[in-house]
């Protein structure tokens, strides 16, 4: 049994798929081919967005967004503390400094009182200025971005939305990654939609961000590459990458997010009352990167991933470590704001199998060593 089946999809859409590839190395348009521009009017249909630039992968798309907005030495970025590393990564590489928040236990996502407590904290601290909170949607479910906005709203704070694992979720029908001032996702492969290597891309309705945006995209180019009128990075989405994703966008849009949530619906009939299954608020739908549980302690979930990896079942933990304790951080104070939740969750919680061609049979199947397992 596969943890994501990459190998599946792609036997699914290999004729579309190598046809795409091949045109590319044929034409021999490897960067900024027409295939770039043609995905990015797609991406901004499909979210509902005015401007969709790609860049080179989730992490500059979350950078270029801090780049824009000028966030630098001295300034505070609100970012939940259960998380990949990249959402506190680019705050730190822009010189500013990650304040990291709990989350809910039931959604993973930021948790509102804990934001506001914090942006309270950095206040009354009157060391750093607050500007920009990282709404991270996690495992594939959108954060409370209305409340979030509030938030931001009465503080005078950025929103910067990081959909990296968001992508193709909703909220009232509106589609991650237009929540954000600033929203970007990742096409890391084993994201909602993934392309054969690195990529990623920023979303905004503010037409001069936009052109700032793609400036920073190429070496921070004015009226040509070689004006040079800011200092920028060089990420841009291969042309190659973004025929595939044509093709996956396509796939994602007709069945792949609708067949996902059909597994999630499946899981939970099976494993609702056993274990800790993911809550899904009203009105909000997931693209379900990932599908994780929770388990009373550390002891339980670890023989469960043991139990289950006997039976070829594989699983990850998504994730161990809360931001605030990782190493990298040591030197960032993070003004005694508790994250009891996020360090519950990193030892309790278990991601299992989870992608739109998981059938039936193995979806009983892991249902089944979970319960083996709990039994015991
Ligand atoms: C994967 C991920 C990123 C970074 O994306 P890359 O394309 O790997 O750079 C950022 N934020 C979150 C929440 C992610 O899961």
């Amino acid at each position: 049994m596969q943890f994501r089946d990459l190998k599946q999809q792609y036997q699914v859409l290999k004729k579309d798929i190598d046809e795409a590839m091949i045109k590319v190395a044929t034409d021999c348009n490897f960067i900024s081919g027409a295939q770039v521009a043609e995905f990015e009017k797609e991406l901004a249909e499909y979210v509902g967005v005015k401007h969709c630039i790609t860049c080179a992968n989730g992490t500059d798309a979350l950078s270029i967004a801090m780049m824009t907005w000028g966030i630098k030495e001295g300034d505070a970025v609100f970012v939940p503390d259960f998380t990949f590393f990249s959402s506190g990564e680019i705050v730190s590489h822009c010189g500013a400094t990650p304040v990291f928040v709990d989350v809910n236990s039931d959604t993973y996502n930021i948790d509102c009182d804990s934001l506001e407590t914090a942006v309270k904290k950095i206040l009354e601290e009157g060391k750093l200025k607050p500007k920009a909170i990282v709404a991270v949607d996690l495992f594939g479910l959108p954060a409370n971005l209305e409340k979030i906005r509030q938030i931001a709203q009465k503080y005078g704070l950025l929103v910067l939305e990081d959909g990296a694992q968001g992508f193709g979720g909703e909220i009232n029908g509106r589609k991650a990654c237009s929540f954000g001032d600033i929203s970007t996702t990742s096409f890391f492969p084993a994201k909602p939609l993934g392309c054969y290597g690195d990529g990623g891309a920023v979303f905004t309705d503010n037409d001069e961000w936009a052109e700032v945006i793609k400036s920073i995209c190429v070496h921070g180019k004015g009226t040509m590459k070689y004006d040079n009128i800011r200092i920028g990075l060089n990420s841009r989405l291969d042309t190659i990458q973004a025929a595939v994703l044509s093709v996956k966008l396509k796939a994602f849009k007709e069945y792949e997010v609708r067949d996902v949530n059909k597994v999630a619906i499946r899981y939970a009939e099976l494993l609702g009352g056993i274990v800790k299954t993911p809550v899904v608020p009203e009105n909000f739908y997931s693209s379900w990167a990932q599908y994780t549980i929770q388990l009373k302690d550390k002891e339980t979930r670890d023989g469960l991933q043991a139990a289950l990896k006997e039976e070829g079942i594989p699983s990850m933990v998504y994730y161990p470590k809360p931001m605030h304790l990782q190493r990298a951080f040591d030197e960032t104070e993070n003004f005694g704001i508790s994250c009891a939740v996020t360090e519950k969750l990193c030892d309790t919680v278990l991601s299992l199998p989870m992608h739109p061609y998981l059938r039936e049979e193995e979806i009983r199947q892991v249902a089944e060593a979970v319960k083996k397992y709990l039994s015991k």
